[in-house]
């Protein structure tokens, strides 16, 4: 399939790659240029702008920051919209809003483009690996019609609904669950330093109990304090958190532990982490209880 990919960052560049490793014909975009190298040695086409990577191709994928980078990338100048064809669909992979997909949806559809929401839960190590989980919504056709994208960057494909901000709901509230996990684990590993316990042997059996790679990932990441290389920045973390905050507020669903959490982002901003692994929103409990990091100790 003729594919356009645009953001090339630690999520983009592994599933770019594992769509060329599939066989499709690739034409990638990143703002930041020299990203795009190691793809264009591997047979990828570089395009000059957003809307020369949706020129012609069946489907352009995106997986940017924020909503700010979809926005642009999309509606400004040179942007996909303005290149992609009609009857040709807009994929978007990111983590943003349900306020932009709805935006994103009504906007191509007035173009007689179509738009999917396809975000992806997992790491950049899973992207590389081809493990990711995709949670796609929008029309059923345009779902099935790129079924060979979604098992080329993923394991498993989940389809939330017809309307593709569905997609971005699920997504928000995962990462809110993993945030949750992060924070009781960082609570939890407080109390446990108070009492003279060893974090491991806590993990040990929190693994024993809950049997999740994503608690075991999670939870050793957290126990060891091995913040760094982030494989999710911490700030992008505040993202997800403020709009699944922002998505419960418009549907009237009250979500409290997440109004804890955003704060407990916004403390581990305030405290320097900003280069840090999300998970490192659990050393504001250690801080809270008067623990110094124990790497520093
Ligand atoms: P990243 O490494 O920081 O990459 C961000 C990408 O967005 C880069 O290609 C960057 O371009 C581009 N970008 C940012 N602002 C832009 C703008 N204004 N215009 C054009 N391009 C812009 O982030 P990531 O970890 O790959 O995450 C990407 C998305 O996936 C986020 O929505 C994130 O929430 C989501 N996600 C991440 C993970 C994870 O574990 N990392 C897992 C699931 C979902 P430059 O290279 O020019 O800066």
């Amino acid at each position: 399939m003729k594919i356009g990919f645009v953001g090339l960052g630690q999520m983009g560049s592994a599933m770019a790659r594992n769509l060329l490793t599939a066989g499709h014909e690739l034409t990638v975009y990143n703002r930041t240029p020299g990203k795009a190298d190691a793809l264009a040695k591997d047979g990828a086409r570089i395009a000059s702008s957003p809307a020369d990577a949706a020129k012609g191709v069946e489907a352009v994928l995106t997986m940017l920051a924020d909503d700010p980078a979809v926005a642009e990338v999309t509606f400004g100048e040179h942007g996909i919209a303005s290149g992609l064809p009609a009857g040709s669909a807009h994929l978007s992979l990111s983590t943003i809003s349900v306020a932009l997909a709805r935006r994103l949806a009504d906007e191509h559809r007035a173009r007689r483009q179509n738009y999917l929401s396809t975000p992806v839960f997992g790491r950049p190590e899973s992207a590389e690996a081809r493990k990711l989980l995709v949670v796609a919504a929008g029309e059923t056709a345009a779902v099935d019609r790129y079924h060979l994208i979604f098992e080329a960057i993923g394991r498993q494909t989940f389809v939330a609904g017809a309307e593709p901000w569905q997609a971005n709901a699920v997504k928000l509230c995962g990462n809110f669950m993993i945030g949750s996990m992060m924070e009781a684990f960082g609570e939890a590993f407080a109390t446990m330093r108070k009492a003279g316990i060893d974090r491991h042997l806590f993990l040990d059996v929190m693994n024993e109990l809950f049997g999740s790679a994503v608690y075991r990932n999670y939870g050793g990441l957290i126990a060891n304090e091995k913040f760094t290389p982030a494989g999710f920045r911490l700030r992008l973390g505040l993202k997800d958190v403020r709009l699944a905050l922002e998505a419960a507020e418009e549907l009237g669903s009250p979500m409290p532990f997440a109004s804890v959490l955003r704060d407990h982002f916004i403390s581990a901003l305030a405290n320097g982490q900003e280069q840090l692994d999300w998970s490192s929103v659990a050393l504001v409990a250690a801080r809270n209880a008067g623990l110094e990091s124990s790497t520093k100790s």
